[in-house]
């Protein structure tokens, strides 16, 4: 059962491409292997009146008024009336079929007579301003099919008319010739279109990551050219638009904006131009607004024609103005500019040529048909390589600045920190000075009567925790108004310091120290000194001074000093300057006995 459903689909399948296929394949006119052109043969009404109809034409060709166009693709430029081209089809000799291809995408409407003798036999018509599938086979070639009788020579005439630049590569073909001729081609197409599709993509992605302006106006541009190319080749009308005339016709003005538009401002922002060649940069600035306003206007409708010649002016314009701008930029040494004019000469050679051959001003060949192709996909892969190189350029200057400045800086905070504290030493050292001298005596270099008063308390309070006894001494020198009267203060002063400095050399031991408690008068502190070892050392002290003469520059002198003594055996709550007043007392006792001795309190 399910085999004799899968053999009758088979059999219906066979039937129907038979069917589908007989009109043309079984009736095909013979042509060469890859098709017969037809150029030499074309001739052409001079003008491009839009006016002229049919029967005019054909009296102008009675009259002889075609110009046969010679050997060469006919190509007219941008044409804004509408031209007539005319020419014979020998006698077959038997009834068949030809397929009148123009090798070409994009005119928009080819009306076609076809005449044996005075009777039109035909009237078909080509071009994108039909849908797609008015084609008689689905190919991005303008193509229709021409019945041919046995042994009846034909009179072909062609109106054709287009809003972009008109090429009439005519050509007869079979369906298999067509098919010889462009698939190696289509296999080309599709490789190229698979490139931009990867550079796209992968662009894309990298723009998304990294938000850098290159990448966008990059990615912009890589889509509009991709767009452009799809409507200038007929693809894009073949394959994603086939049923819209009117985008078909108005994709290649705006493609060709946004091209412009987009690779200006790449052109702009990857070569740096404003640093590099800020006045180039300044008319490129003019490349989006221009651009925008072009394709804006190209949507009027009887301004396509017009807005595409502009385009494709302001696009030669504009590729030179960013070449200028290239050589400037790898002038001041921006080294990504070098790469950029080589993918860019890459471009130009097929770009330039593709509106030259618009224009009428070279013939149309494989080097302006494809030039753009290999020109274009080179060029995109070279420039996604640059711009990763660019980018690591960038990185890498960027991370050498911050590194320098992170260097700076650290090294000024290391010298500045080196400042600050030798400042800070300095000025701990300077207070240290200046917290001794304030405790010093001037004149003698023992401590003073502040640092007395100051330490006195504490040494005592020290006594009184370890349960240490406390002894104090009292000194006066004797008749000391006597030795300035007689000598002079110079003298006296002399005297003083000889004193201090024998005191405070035997008083040395532990925590005991000298004060001036003022004029001739020292004070002798002794924590955890008793009675005996206090008189001791006064006894010894008032030998050092008594025995020994003071030797002073101008004199030698004999000088005694008295003493009072006291101790704290067991000290106390109370304060120590009780401790002073009993030393004190001791000490003039020892004056009213005669001084040079030692009282003790
Ligand atoms: P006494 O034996 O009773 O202590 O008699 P004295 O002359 O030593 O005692 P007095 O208090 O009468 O005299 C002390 C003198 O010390 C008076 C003052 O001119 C002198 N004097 C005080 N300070 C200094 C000083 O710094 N340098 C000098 N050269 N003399 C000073
Ligand atoms: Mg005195
Ligand atoms: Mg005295």
């Amino acid at each position: 059962m399910a085999q004799s459903v899968s053999f009758a689909w088979r059999v219906a399948w066979v039937l129907l491409l038979g069917l589908l296929a007989s009109p043309l394949r079984a009736q095909e006119c013979p042509v060469p292997a890859r098709g017969q052109s037809l150029t030499s043969s074309l001739s052409l009404l001079p003008g491009d009146d839009p006016t002229i109809t049919l029967a005019q034409a054909r009296d102008f060709a009675r009259a002889g008024k075609f110009r046969p166009l010679g050997a060469a693709t006919p190509s007219f430029g941008f044409v804004s009336g509408a031209l007539w081209v005319s020419f014979d089809l020998p006698a077959s000799d038997s009834e068949c079929k030809s397929l009148l291809v123009i090798e070409q995408s994009r005119l928009d409407r080819v009306d076609v007579h076809v005449f044996a003798g005075d009777v039109e036999r035909q009237t078909l018509s080509l071009g994108d301003a039909d849908v797609f599938a008015a084609r008689a086979l689905p190919h991005r070639y303008l193509n229709a099919s021409i019945d041919r009788p046995a042994g009846r020579e034909l009179r072909v005439f062609l109106r054709v008319q287009s809003t972009s630049s008109v090429q009439l590569p005519i050509w007869l073909h079979t369906e298999a010739s067509l098919l010889r001729l462009t698939h190696q081609e289509q296999a080309g197409q599709g490789l190229y279109f698979g490139i931009l599709l990867a550079l796209l993509l992968y662009n894309f992605a990298v723009m998304v990551s990294i938000r850098e302006a290159s990448y966008f106006y990059y990615v912009v541009y890589v889509a509009s050219f991709g767009m452009l190319m799809l409507s200038f080749g007929g693809y894009g009308f073949e394959f994603l638009w086939p049923r819209s005339p009117g985008w078909q016709n108005a994709a290649l003005p705006l493609s060709i904006a946004a091209v412009l538009g987009s690779s200006v401002a790449f052109a702009r922002s990857f070569l740096d131009l404003d640093r590099t060649a800020p006045r180039v940069a300044r008319l490129a600035r003019l490349s989006i607004p221009l651009a925008g306003l072009m394709g804006l206007l190209a949507l009027w409708p009887g301004l396509l024609l017009p807005m595409t010649m502009a385009l494709n002016a302001a696009m030669v314009v504009f590729s030179l103005l960013v070449t200028v701008g290239a050589v400037l930029s790898a002038m001041r040494g921006f080294r990504p500019a070098y790469y950029f004019l080589l993918a860019w000469g890459l471009l130009i050679t097929g770009g330039v040529a593709l509106p030259l051959s618009s224009f009428g001003l070279l013939p149309r060949t494989l080097v302006t048909e494809y030039g753009l192709q290999f020109g274009s996909a080179a060029e995109m892969l070279l420039l996604s390589f640059s711009l990763a190189y660019r980018i690591t350029l960038l990185r890498n200057e960027r991370i050498r600045v911050e590194r320098e400045a992170r260097e700076n800086l650290e090294q000024r905070v290391q010298e500045r920190t080196q400042a600050l504290s030798e400042t800070a030493e300095r000025l701990s050292l300077a207070n240290q000075r200046l917290a001794e001298t304030s405790l010093r005596d001037g004149l003698t270099g023992v401590f003073n009567r502040r640092y007395l008063d100051q330490s006195l308390p504490l040494r005592f309070a020290d006594c009184v925790r370890r349960g240490q006894p406390i002894a104090l001494l009292m000194i006066d020198i004797d008749h000391f108004k006597a030795i300035n009267d007689d000598h002079g203060h110079a003298t006296g002063d002399d005297c003083l310091r000889e004193v201090a400095r024998r005191l405070a050399g035997l008083a040395r031991s532990g925590e005991e120290f000298v004060a001036r408690y003022g004029g001739e008068e020292f004070a002798i502190v002794m924590p955890g000194a008793d009675r005996e070892q206090a008189m001791a050392l006064a006894e010894r002290l008032r030998r050092e001074i008594g025995d020994k003469p003071v030797v002073t520059e101008d004199t030698t002198l004999r000088v005694t000093i008295s003493l009072g003594v006291t101790c704290e055996e067991r000290p106390g709550e109370e304060s120590p300057l009780h401790l002073v007043r009993r030393a004190d007392r001791a000490l003039y006792e020892a004056k009213r006995l005669g001084r040079d001795q030692v009282c003790v309190a």
